[in-house]
């Protein structure tokens, strides 16, 4: 082994930690009447969007829109049929821009008793963007879902769950009940704006990549994926076992899909099978995320808070 040259500052380097209080962990949660555990079926209706917001030029290619659209043309009609079947209803997070572009396709999910959400309005990534333009990309969003559906979302979930550290704050400044888009627990928990008292606060239902289909299914060429598709009976397995785990320890089970990708045939199969497992759970709550983010709040939760930004 070479010997490494010795740790030193550089101008690049983020300073010294600001303590955290990681000892401790999140308050374990009473979960309604004799549940022990929650389950969170939730579709990120991204379609265009997400391939726009990355590369507007996408916008020439017919195959790789008509890729996207696959979500609310096919995969949503077939997901709420999925959803009927077992009386189930799901949270849909929705990019305003989505909701301009398929006023039907919302007014179904709607019809059917499912929540909307916000998700954005093209499908933004917040990295780099000042809260100005964070603010005003949230506002665009709220807008586009008032005038398409005439709903004011009670969640948020940021697209590709890339966040900084104004968001929570934007959030609470527009009234958000909750958000899904951080990743340090298994259950859902009270976020304050700052530690001190008095601090605003909004529920906040982790999610993580492991229970995301994106990473299993995503795959189009000079656009996004490794090329690389899984089979869903491989996916059907690991999602059994995050449920089965979760269920155990008394954690939240949060589900993420595309419905341009688990919306094809066998991927829905799949995600049917996993259904029926979620169902012979007697002791799963299956909601979705306002009705968790509601009961969150509803406890006499610990609020926990992060420490200011590293860099400014
Ligand atoms: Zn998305």
């Amino acid at each position: 082994m070479s010997e490494s040259a010795p740790v030193t500052s550089t101008d690049t380097a983020p300073g010294s930690p600001v303590a955290h209080n990681a000892t401790r962990s999140a308050d374990p949660i009473a979960w309604p009447g004799n549940t022990s555990a929650a389950a969170i079926l939730s579709f990120d209706l991204d379609a265009e969007a997400v391939v726009l917001s990355s590369d507007v030029t996408n916008a020439t290619r017919l195959s790789v829109m008509s890729h996207q659209a696959y979500g609310p043309l096919t995969g949503v009609p077939r997901i709420l049929r999925l959803l009927q079947r077992h009386d189930l209803r799901a949270t849909f997070f929705v990019p305003g821009y989505t909701a301009e572009r398929y006023p039907e396709t919302i007014a179904t999910i709607v019809d059917a008793g499912h929540e909307i959400a916000h998700h954005g309005y093209l499908h933004e990534r917040v990295r780099g963007m000042s809260a100005s333009e964070e603010a005003e990309m949230l506002d665009r969003g709220l807008a586009a879902l008032w005038r398409v559906a005439g709903l004011r979302p009670a969640g948020y979930r940021a697209p590709m769950w890339e966040t900084t550290y104004a968001t929570p704050s934007l959030l609470m400044d527009r009234a958000f009940m909750y958000d899904s888009s951080l990743m340090d627990c298994d259950v859902p928990y009270i976020l304050a704006e700052h530690a001190g008292p008095g601090a605003r606060s909004l529920a906040e239902i982790p999610v993580h990549w492991a229970l995301d289909d994106w990473e299993q299914y995503a795959y189009l060429p000079e656009v996004f994926g490794s090329g690389l598709i899984e089979s869903p009976a491989k996916v059907l397995e690991m999602w059994s076992l995050e449920l089965q785990s979760l269920a155990s320890e008394g954690g939240c089970f949060s589900l993420t899909n595309h419905p341009f990708l688990s919306g094809r045939p066998a991927r829905l199969r799949a995600l049917e099978q996993l259904i029926e497992m979620m169902r012979s759970l007697p002791s799963l709550w299956i909601a979705t995320a306002e009705e968790v983010a509601c009961h969150i709040r509803s406890l006499d939760l610990q609020p926990r808070s992060f420490p200011p930004a590293i860099i400014e």
